[in-house]
């Protein structure tokens, strides 16, 4: 049992960052607000908060694990919901550097779910709704931080354009996705705004989802082509969800746009490496428009880099959002939730050492950061990335290369490889001399 530090617990956005902190912020605090500017939909539907919910999201065994943990029972809420348990050995099929991965024969514990994204929403808020502590307030934005100088504390957040409205509380958490306006927040009181790193690898995403046809037989139930820089700079992502739909994803990168009506995304779809994507919603019923979202760069607010006044934390793609290829900004969100937990634990009433938080949750989040925009300035369209001329950045994209590939013919690597990728291995993992000989004989 978590012991009390404070007497409420302020978190502006209640996505995914805000919903797995809400949970670990209440066994801290006596009250949980969860502060949201939309109407927070009482059906699983996209709404304008979340401008992503209609794209793809792959959520990792890791994230799913940790999801578990904070909410026993929420596999078979998602289950009852009509998300699909997927075995990502057995049941994801993947074209990377030039070949497919293998199927594994065997099941393996490399499981999660595949839904739609607010589906996955929908039902986390409905498990944090069971919690007494927890209330939330919707259709409500913050503007602003109440700070009160004389203790450099802030004591709470001033709601809507007006900032007439304020809401006190011992510790406030900006968790309001990429679009946070936290820093400007801070050099409003006099502070120093985090600053930011940006590697914009301009990709594009046009999504479309489609009545799974009936003679669709494929034991896969995730399918993505990647794309391959330097050159091909196309992929195509699907992925069967609830209600029996397909959500379809075409990728381009440098601005490679996919079109968005149905003869430039079918003819896209047709340019891809491969042809099992067109092949799948050739003769497929559209059950939804073709939505686009470019707002994909990585973006980084170095937090971590400035002296916070008291009582403000920021977490999730506030201060981490990821290029989304690499499907990992939700499970980043779930660890920078146990970050949280792990901070809490080690803090007290009146002492919350709001700098140390940010140190520790910049620390963890280095991995993903590093991964995606080492993995994105392969394409020499993307800026503002280092560039990969070194002769170790060579010889470490050469053995990621090649172990990549040597995965598709030896299934003991392709198993680490998934491990290694659903975050339940450490990376470090990948340069054990036994795998080194495995991938260089
Ligand atoms: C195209 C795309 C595809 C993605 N695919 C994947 C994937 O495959 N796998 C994966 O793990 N991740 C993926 N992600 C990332 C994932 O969506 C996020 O990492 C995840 O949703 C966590 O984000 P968040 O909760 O920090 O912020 P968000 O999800 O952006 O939510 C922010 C919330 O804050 C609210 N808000 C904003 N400002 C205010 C304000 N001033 N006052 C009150 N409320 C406010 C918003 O309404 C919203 O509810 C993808 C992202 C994109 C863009």
């Amino acid at each position: 049992m978590a012991k009390i530090i404070g007497d409420r617990a302020i978190i502006v956005g209640g996505s995914i960052a805000g919903l797995l902190s809400a949970k670990v912020l209440s066994d801290y605090f006596e009250q949980v607000i969860m502060i949201d500017r939309d109407k927070l939909p009482e059906t699983p539907q996209a709404r304008r908060g979340v401008p992503q919910s209609v794209q793809p999201h792959v959520l990792f065994t890791k994230g799913y694990r940790i999801l578990a943990e904070f909410f026993p029972g929420i596999e078979e809420q998602l289950d009852n919901n009509g998300a699909l348990s997927i075995d990502w050995a057995r049941e994801f099929k993947h074209f990377v550097e030039e070949k497919w991965g293998i199927e594994a024969k065997e099941a393996s514990d490399i499981v999660s779910i595949t839904c739609s994204r607010y589906l996955l929403e929908w039902t986390i808020r409905q498990e944090l709704l069971k919690l007494p502590k927890i209330k939330i307030l919707e259709q409500s934005k913050v503007a602003g931080l109440v700070y009160d100088a004389q203790t450099n504390q802030i004591r709470g957040v001033k709601l809507d354009s007006t900032q007439q409205t304020e809401l006190t509380a011992d510790l406030i958490v900006d968790a309001s996705g990429r679009s946070s306006q936290a820093s400007q927040w801070l050099e409003q009181i006099g502070q120093t705004a985090a600053p930011e790193t940006v590697v914009n690898p301009f990709l594009g995403y046009a999504t479309r989802r489609y009545k799974l046809p009936d003679n669709q037989s494929s034991n896969w139930k995730v399918l993505l082509i990647s794309q391959s820089p330097p050159k091909n700079t196309r992929l195509g992502y699907l992925a069967k969800i609830e209600n029996n739909e397909l959500i379809a994803t075409l990728g381009g990168y440098g601005k490679d746009f996919p079109p968005l009506e149905d003869r430039g995304f079918r003819e896209f779809a047709q340019s891809l490496a491969q042809p099992d994507f067109y092949q799948a919603i050739a003769d497929a019923i559209p059950t939804s428009p073709i939505y686009a979202h470019r707002a994909t760069a990585n973006r980084m607010r170095n937090y971590h880099k400035v002296k916070l006044p008291v009582g403000f934390i920021a977490l999730g793609d506030a201060v981490c959002a990821l290029c989304p290829v690499y499907g990992q900004g939700m499970t980043v969100s779930a660890l920078g939730a146990k970050t949280l937990q792990a901070w809490l634990d080690k803090s007290s009433r009146g002492k919350l050492d709001n700098n140390r938080f940010q140190k520790q949750l910049a620390k963890n989040n280095s991995f993903h950061w590093m991964l995606a925009t080492s993995q994105d300035s392969r394409f020499p369209t993307t800026v503002g990335g280092k560039s990969k001329s070194g002769t170790v950045d060579k010889l470490m994209t050469g053995y990621m290369n090649k172990l990549v590939s040597k995965s598709a013919s030896k299934p003991n690597l392709q198993l680490m490889f998934l491990e290694v990728a659903h975050l339940l291995r450490s990376p470090l993992y990948l340069y054990h001399p036994a795998v080194i000989w495995q991938v260089l004989t």
